[in-house]
């Protein structure tokens, strides 16, 4: 290979002028990446549909279609899904790749220079997808990898593809919480975000929305000591929070002693960590005291005036982020999606697409109710809508104190602070040595300030 390949590139960044090509991502509209277990497979075997890399021109975008085909004798149909998301940090092994996101959201990145270097054919990529495939799971005894790279090809597998998501999203709605006495764990996006680790529940698929309780099981079953795990749920503090002992001491242990205690329902107090790779974001409208819901393939800005791009800084990283909140796709047909925080009642906005595409899931009566970009534009339209509605939400305190509905409220809110969701906010001591300086931690802290003032330093002034 004329590039080097190790777990030491995962983490790298290809910025766009430093791309040769772009493939998949949020310019593209059919794309994905699919593992299926065949009896049909020849070992070492990669097939290329439509242009290869050195067929491309520098700084264009194409679609993807990864197939991965493989073979071994005890493997099952519940180990694809997590096969499938190897591929995600396979793909980063390559040093002059970059890979993002997973299932049909995929995102990849090829630098100029492993082009310049040599990595210029699909065969490559998918050579190095077969080895690491066998290499790092002994039990795939065969692999073939098949790239659809124009949109003609890639048409037929890509409908394939989204069946075979739900046919699995459909079979994992069917189990909850109650019905099992083993939850998991996943810590694949920590070289992204050291601190972050997914729980993985019936109720709550695993934010990047390919990993669902089932699949954790599956793998946790052939690899106990691998990136998926079991998680006793051990002691339930508060079954409506999703609040577990066995969550916290797994949190607490994974994030190295930053995050100690998590509720599974809720995007405001001690919410999930969010890594990188969630499907859509929970996000709170202080405005109106109910939260919006934006997917990743989500064009142009939310009700709060900031695109996707824009909160996903926000929500990632692996914080705990009250406020903002990564979550899948499939947990918001859960009935206990953030049921701690009001639960879908709670949801006043939602992109378009994600709307129709969940509307089927949502309650009957809700789903006229819940704005999208198509009917309003900001935040005044959509408490003149929800009223116009009667959305639920209008009859709660949450909305009654956000919208200063009567002197009561406003003095609560006055006092109380009500609605800033508040969280640990950790910053370094300029000028307290650099790098080992202090970390200073305040802790569920409330900040008043009369008024915020913001100046533009003159480097030749007097401080
Ligand atoms: Fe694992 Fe969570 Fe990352 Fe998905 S988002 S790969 S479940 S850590
Ligand atoms: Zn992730």
């Amino acid at each position: 290979m004329p590039i080097d390949v190790g777990p030491v590139y995962e983490g790298e960044r290809i910025r766009g002028n430093q791309m040769y090509v772009e493939l998949g991502g949020p310019k593209i509209e059919k794309k994905f990446e699919l593992v299926r277990v065949s009896k049909n497979v020849t070992d070492g075997k990669v097939t290329i549909n439509g242009p290869d890399l050195k067929d491309m021109e520098k700084g264009s975008t194409h679609p993807i279609g990864i197939f991965v085909e493989v073979f071994g004798k005890i493997l099952e149909e519940d180990l694809e899904a997590v096969f499938e998301r190897r591929i995600h940090e396979f793909c980063n092994f390559i040093n002059g790749v970059m890979h993002l996101n997973q299932r049909y959201t995929n995102w990849m990145r090829v630098s100029i220079q492993a082009f310049e270097k040599g990595l210029n054919s699909f065969q490559m990529i998918g050579t190095i997808l077969i080895r690491l495939f066998k290499a790092e799971l002994p039990i795939i005894e065969k692999a073939q990898v098949t790239f659809y790279t124009d949109t003609k090809s890639i048409e037929k597998p890509h409908k394939m593809a989204m069946e075979v998501y739900n046919a699995r999203d459909e079979r994992a709605r069917g189990l909850h919480d109650e019905d099992v006495d083993m939850f998991y764990g996943c810590v694949l996006c920590q070289s992204f975000a050291p601190t972050h680790a997914c729980c993985i529940t019936p109720d709550r698929t695993s934010l990047c929305g390919s990993i669902n309780w089932f699949d954790a099981r599956a793998a946790a079953k052939v690899d106990p000591k691998g990136p998926i795990f079991e998680v006793v749920p051990g002691e339930c503090y508060d079954v409506f929070a999703g609040h577990y002992q066995g969550i916290n001491d797994m949190m607490k242990k994974r994030s190295l002693g930053e995050i100690e205690k998590v509720y599974l329902f809720s995007g405001m107090e001690f919410p999930h960590t969010s890594c990188g790779c969630f499907e859509a974001i929970d996000f709170y409208i202080p405005e109106l005291g109910g939260h919006g819901i934006i997917d990743r393939s989500h064009d142009g800005p939310a009700i709060n005036g900031l695109p996707f791009s824009a909160m996903a800084n926000q929500t990632g990283g692996g914080k705990q982020m009250p406020g903002f909140n990564g979550i899948s796709i499939q947990y918001i047909a859960s009935p206990k999606y953030q049921q701690y925080d009001g639960g879908i009642k709670n949801i006043v906005w939602m992109g378009k697409a994600l709307k129709d595409r969940v509307a089927e899931f949502l309650p009957a009566d809700l789903v006229d109710k819940i704005a999208t970009e198509e009917d309003v534009n900001d935040i005044n339209a959509l408490q003149a809508w929800l009223e116009e509605k009667k959305h639920p939400i209008i009859e709660t305190d949450a909305y009654k104190i956000a919208v200063g509905g009567g002197e009561e409220e406003e003095e609560e809110y006055e006092t109380a602070g009500a609605m800033v969701p508040m969280g640990t906010q950790t910053f370094t001591v300029g000028g307290a040595g650099g790098l080992g300086g202090f970390k200073v931690i305040l802790k569920n802290c409330k900040i008043h300030a009369e008024s915020v003032i913001i100046k533009k330093l003159d480097g030749k002034r007097k401080k």
